[in-house]
This record gives structure tokens, C-alpha cells and sequence, in this order.
């Protein structure tokens, strides 16, 4: 499979459509988000700094994600595709993936952005819960994305838990950074010819069968 890229508005399903092109493919879905929560839990002065960024909305620097990255993507299970999902958020990123990408020898491949309106967006977040454990989100108002049991995770059987950046302040933080920092990159990816619409305010399932489409199209 070839790389993909997901670039998306916070809760536009960019996690679920990770998890099921993961279950699907059998490739790596690679979350900078996750990577950095991950992180958080050390004592340094790095952890310090990806709370005090997460937890507001805010981007953490470019130094601490990149390397991050650079470590998870030279592991071998990357070597036959992977997604990734939440990177880059910036012009400035997407410049800095591209060196990487040449210097480990690896391929672009194809980037999908899946659009949503902000509000439906922030009704997701209001119900969004994930499991810390193996990072699979769930939504306890939404039929079709709901746990199997209540508050249990039905990958790892984990306690799920509401992140500590899912409440209204910190998304409309991220929006607005999204929409500053992150929505340039849709121009800057459709004038090199690699980027897919696709329409994620429907259900999990439509936007799923459209990033399939994508995917198998040659
Ligand atoms: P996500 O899990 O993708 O919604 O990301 C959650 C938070 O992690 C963001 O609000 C940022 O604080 C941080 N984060 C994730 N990916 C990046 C990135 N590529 N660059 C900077 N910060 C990031």
C-alpha cells in the first residue's frame, strides 16, 4: 500500500478511518497525537512541555514531533506503508516530512483530506472517548461508534477515558489552529497532485468506502 497522509479538522474521524484502513491493510497507523501523549507521561522538561501544548489546543514544537516521527517511521513494520494520521499540521512540517521521507527512502504516496463542518465536529468531541492503552476512539452518543460495553475498550478490554484536550475550549482552540496552520496544507498538497476529497460529515462507513476507493484505484 502506498504511504497516506490524513489531513483532517479535530474530530473528523481521522482515527476511526486509521483504525479501519490498519484492520483492512494490515499497515502501521502512526499518530503524532498518540506518539506525544505517549511522551507526556515523562518526567522531563519534553513531557512538561507536550502537557502544557496538549492540553490547550495547541501545537507542541516541531523538534519534539519530528523526532518522535523520525524514530516511529525507521521502525521495519513501516517499511510496506503506513498512515499517518494528524502529521503534518504545517506547511513547515510537511517541508520538514519531505527531507525525512528522503533521506529514509520513502515514498510521499497519496493524501486524503476529509472534510467536515465544525459543528458536527464539536458534536463529536462532546462524546468522544478513547482508550489510552492502544489509542482506538469510541463516541458514547454515536450508535455506530460506540464500545460494545460501556467505558470498556472492545480492542484491549482497557478502561476508556475522556481526553483531557476533548472539551469545548481546547476544540475551538484547535480549530482556529487547525484552520491557521494546518487547512494551507490542503493547497500546498493539491498543487503537487496527491491530494483526495473526501466528504466526512456523512458516517464512519460512506467515508471509509470513499478512502477505500482511493486507496485501490490502480
Ligand atoms: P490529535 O490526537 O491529532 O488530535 O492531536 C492532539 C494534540 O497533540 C494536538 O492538539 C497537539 O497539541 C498535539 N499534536 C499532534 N500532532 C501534532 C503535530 N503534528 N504537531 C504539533 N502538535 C501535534
Amino acid at each position: 500500500m502506498k504511504n497516506i497522509i490524513l489531513i483532517a479538522p479535530p474530530a473528523a474521524g481521522k482515527g476511526t478511518q486509521a483504525e479501519m484502513i490498519v484492520n483492512k491493510y494490515n499497515v502501521p497507523s502512526i499518530s503524532t497525537g498518540n506518539l506525544l501523549r505517549a511522551a507526556r507521561n515523562n518526567e522531563t522538561e519534553i513531557g512538561r512541555s507536550i502537557i502544557e501544548a496538549q492540553d490547550k489546543g495547541l501545537l507542541v514544537s516541531d523538534d519534539i514531533v519530528i523526532e518522535l516521527l523520525r524514530n516511529r517511521l525507521s521502525e521495519s513494520d513501516c517499511d510496506n506503508g503506513y498512515i499517518l494520521d494528524g502529521f503534518p499540521r504545517t506547511i513547515a512540517q510537511a517541508k520538514a516530512y519531505q527531507t525525512m521521507l528522503n533521506e529514509l527512502g520513502k515514498e510521499l504516496g497519496d493524501v486524503i483530506y476529509l472534510e467536515i463542518d465544525k459543528e458536527i465536529a464539536k458534536e463529536r468531541i462532546v462524546g468522544r472517548i478513547s482508550c489510552p492503552n492502544c489509542g482506538t476512539t469510541y463516541n458514547e452518543y454515536i450508535v455506530d461508534t460506540m464500545p460494545k460495553v460501556k467505558g470498556i475498550c472492545d480492542k484491549c478490554n482497557g478502561p476508556l477515558t475522556k481526553r483531557s484536550d476533548d472539551n469545548e475550549e481546547a476544540f475551538n482552540v484547535r480549530f482556529d489552529t487547525y484552520i491557521e496552520k494546518t487547512a494551507p496544507l490542503i493547497d500546498y498538497y493539491e498543487a503537487q497532485g496527491v491530494l483526495f476529497r473526501v466528504n466526512s460529515g456523512i458516517s464512519k462507513d460512506y467515508t471509509n468506502i470513499e478512502v477505500e476507493k482511493i486507496i485501490n484505484r490502480d
